[in-house]
């Protein structure tokens, strides 16, 4: 019989301990995020109620209606592509966006945050694997990229995301975590004004005991938690 939504997240959390002690981080330095796309809005609850720290949203739409239903039993995230005509929903609806890829949305999205008066938590998405499929700064751009964020008042960048490129075998996606790592620790210690740098979102159900291993602060776990998902339309 397939496992209960609390049995799986259980399962979850225990991979991540296991990774971090093998790694020689606390336990607490990883926050478990539940990925809601095309999840029924019930086991999405029973996610939530069952201890997940973050619950994170891809469709600014979706989040609106979720939010609306049922509250914030934990911290609500923006994951994947956020469009510039979206931007003035997203500043009331999240906690935190995790893919700022062009400077115009973040210029969109700091205009914004200033009218309603609030500074929001932003991380830029990185494209470690090159791949043209995929969205995110080139890492080679992700340092000149921060300093023009810096002139942001009411954004705080909080650290770096990605997707790696998807393996069989998740070992293959580990110098890619590694980069991200160093990408982030090297823009730290340049100090530049906003911009933190201590978050690593990064990890996926098929490879987030490695992205934890690699100093993953942030592990976004879709599937591992709630079943195969329908094939999808379009992002
Ligand atoms: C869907 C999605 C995830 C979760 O994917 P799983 O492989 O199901 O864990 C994580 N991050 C982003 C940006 C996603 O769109």
């Amino acid at each position: 019989m397939e496992e209960s939504i609390p049995e799986k997240i259980a399962q979850v959390r225990q991979r991540i301990n296991a990774a971090t002690r093998r790694a020689g981080r606390p336990a607490s330095a990883v926050r478990l995020m539940a990925v809601t796309k095309t999840v029924d809005d019930r086991r999405i609850l029973e996610a939530a109620h069952a201890g997940v720290d973050i619950l994170g949203e891809n469709y600014v739409q979706e989040a609106r209606r979720k939010i609306d239903l049922m509250g914030r039993p934990a911290e609500w995230h923006h994951i994947g592509h956020l469009q510039t005509n979206k931007v003035k929903y997203a500043v009331k609806l999240f906690d935190m966006i995790h893919a700022i890829d062009r400077i115009e949305v973040a210029e969109e999205l700091d205009k914004r945050c200033a009218q309603d008066g609030r500074i929001m938590k932003v991380l830029i998405e990185v494209n470690v694997g090159g791949e043209s499929t995929k969205q995110g700064i080139d890492p080679e751009n992700v340092l000149p990229f921060c300093r023009q964020m810096s002139r942001l008042d009411f954004l705080s960048v909080q650290g770096l995301m990605t997707m790696a490129p998807w393996f069989d075998d998740p070992e293959a996606a580990r110098p890619y975590f590694s980069l991200l790592r160093t990408l982030r620790d090297r823009i730290r210690e340049v100090h530049i004004p906003r911009i933190t740098m201590t978050e690593l979102s990064m990890g996926m159900s098929g490879d987030f005991e490695v992205a934890v291993e690699e100093g993953a602060t942030i592990v976004r776990i879709g599937h591992a938690i709630f079943g195969a998902r329908p094939p999808r339309k379009e992002m």
